[in-house]
């Protein structure tokens, strides 16, 4: 059994707990790993401060904190298999992608080790001959990381490279379905040299693990990535403590297609919005807004495709893509597609689990949706595809923009004009013109509105895990006589 790591030592969790960690895929076991409590958590916490408040971390020249990520970046390349077979493993997700997940993890660190030893602050004029001033960077302290189960590795990896970069200590909580990646990263951390206590891991539930971290008055910032009513959740844990909180927290994002957009292409890139990773993507196109003058061909060309997506395991070369993680949340995802139904919306094609072991649920279409309907607004974190019709421009931004999040979204156009006026009118965090899902490490990610209030990635990204402090100094401090003196 795979223990906590804990002030730079593996161990066993208090009150001996544990979990089996199962394939998505076909129920088989994959892990078992050790389950922590919350006064686990209080250790790790313990532990991250005392390597904060003294130990060598935080003071580390931040271009050496950087070369301990280009090692660890080094580290993940020469062990990508095992990463990429333990994330398929605990996801269920196809090898493949594990691997190209793998590969934005190695460039995700290579970038933060990058920046890391750049940017020394600022001179600030004074207008004086007695005084200088300076804006300097600071670690926070000690950072609570809270990870989903979606894209495990990858969002550790936004959080805890920029978290190091920046001179912090941590505790990482992950999503208790998919644990086995973080351990390896600790691993890989440790084998890089990371002093003992900086990078601290617990395994184990969102009540007595996450909780505590938004909670604990010795935790200095908050990063969370998953829902929306767990982020608000979060926050509101943080408060007591007037903590920072960074905070990713999905959204429902729209495609936009107008009748002039290159069509295959348009149609090719609506099914890799929606149905990469099953649908269980933050940025994922969830809502196709299609030009009413096209809306009939393109959705027939949409479903005629979506029916021929192969589902399968980590390990099947012919599949296109994998199950949902879990029992429950298929549940929750057929919940929606039936909400959906009720409310009016027309099955095209999909809307039900394939029989037999694993998780899995077929690429599905709801035509001639409405904006009021859950399956609309709701994040279903699913292979669901809800379909509006538009008839101009300003009708496709204003149903673009009518949610409550506002992490992401795309137009697909052949007009110059019309791609950058839309793009420029979406109130969402990213903006794909006749594209969708790529990144880079150096481009911010967040969200406007409930997206979050946090951004990844970038120089701002970085920014979320650095105090910046002010220094003045008067360099000829000498009696100010502002008040008598006698
Ligand atoms: P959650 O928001 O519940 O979980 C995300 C992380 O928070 C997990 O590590 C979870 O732990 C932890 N957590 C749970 N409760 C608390 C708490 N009270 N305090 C602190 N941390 C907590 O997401 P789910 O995994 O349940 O997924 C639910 C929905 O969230 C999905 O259906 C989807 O809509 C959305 N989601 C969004 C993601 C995104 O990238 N923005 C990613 C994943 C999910 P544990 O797993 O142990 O419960």
């Amino acid at each position: 059994m795979t223990e906590l790591y804990i002030a730079g030592a593996w161990t066993r969790p208090l009150a001996g707990g544990q979990r089996r960690i199962h394939s998505p895929a076909d129920g088989s076991l994959v892990a078992t790993v050790a389950e922590g409590t919350a006064a686990d958590t209080e250790a790790a916490i313990a532990a991250a401060r005392r390597a904060f408040d003294t130990g060598s971390w935080p003071a580390t020249p931040a271009r050496e904190r950087g070369a301990l990520l280009y090692k660890v970046a080094d580290l993940l390349e020469r062990d990508r298999h095992t990463f990429a077979r333990a994330e398929s493993g605990d996801t269920g997700k196809r090898l493949v992608e594990s691997e190209y997940d793998i590969d934005d993890c190695v460039a995700s660190l290579r970038y933060f080790a990058g920046v890391a030893g750049t940017d020394a602050g600022r001179v600030v004029d004074t207008g004086r001959d007695d005084a200088i001033s300076r804006i300097v960077h600071e670690p926070i302290g000690v950072c609570g990381l809270i990870t989903p189960w979606n894209y495990p590795l990858l969002q550790t990896t936004w959080k805890v490279a920029p978290a190091l970069a920046a001179g912090n200590t941590f505790v990482l909580k992950p999503s208790e379905l998919t644990p086995s990646t973080a351990i390896l990263l600790m691993r890989a951390l440790a084998e890089a040299g990371l002093p003992d206590g900086v990078a601290n891991l617990v395994l184990g539930t969102g009540p007595e693990v996450g909780a505590p971290l938004a909670e604990h008055p010795d935790v200095d910032m908050v990063s969370f990535t998953g829902g929306l009513a767990t982020g608000r959740r979060v926050m509101a844990a943080a408060a007591a403590t007037v903590k920072r909180v960074a905070l990713e927290l999905g959204g429902k994002n729209p495609n936009i297609v107008f009748a002039d957009a290159d069509f295959h292409t348009a149609v090719d890139f609506a099914l890799t919005a929606v149905f990469l990773h099953s649908g269980q993507v933050c940025s994922a196109g969830a809502r196709l807004l299609v030009e009413d003058s096209l809306h009939d061909a393109f959705v027939d060309e949409v479903v005629r495709r979506a029916e021929r997506i192969r589902l399968g395991g980590p390990f099947d070369p012919h599949a296109d893509t994998g199950p949902l993680i879990s029992a429950a949340h298929l549940a929750k995802v057929a919940e929606y597609v039936a909400a959906g139904l009720a409310e009016g919306a027309v099955l095209r094609c999909g809307g039900r689990r394939l029989d037999g072991p694993g998780h899995f649920y077929r690429p599905t279409v709801l035509d001639e949706c409405k904006q009021d309907m859950r399956v609309v607004r709701e994040e279903s974190f699913g292979p669901v595809l809800t379909v509006e019709r538009f008839t101009s421009e300003d009708d496709a931004v204003r149903l673009a923009n009518d949610t409550e999040y506002g992490l992401a979204g795309a137009v697909w156009t052949q007009d110059a004009g019309r791609a950058q006026r839309v793009a420029g009118r979406l109130r969402h965090g990213t903006v794909w013109i006749n594209d969708y899902h790529p990144y880079v490490p150096q481009a911010e990610w967040g969200g406007f509105k409930q997206s979050g209030n946090g951004r990844e990635l970038g120089p701002t990204g970085l920014d979320e895990y650095r105090e910046i402090k002010h220094v003045w100094q008067n360099i000829r401090p000498r009696p100010q006589r502002w008040f008598p003196e006698n």
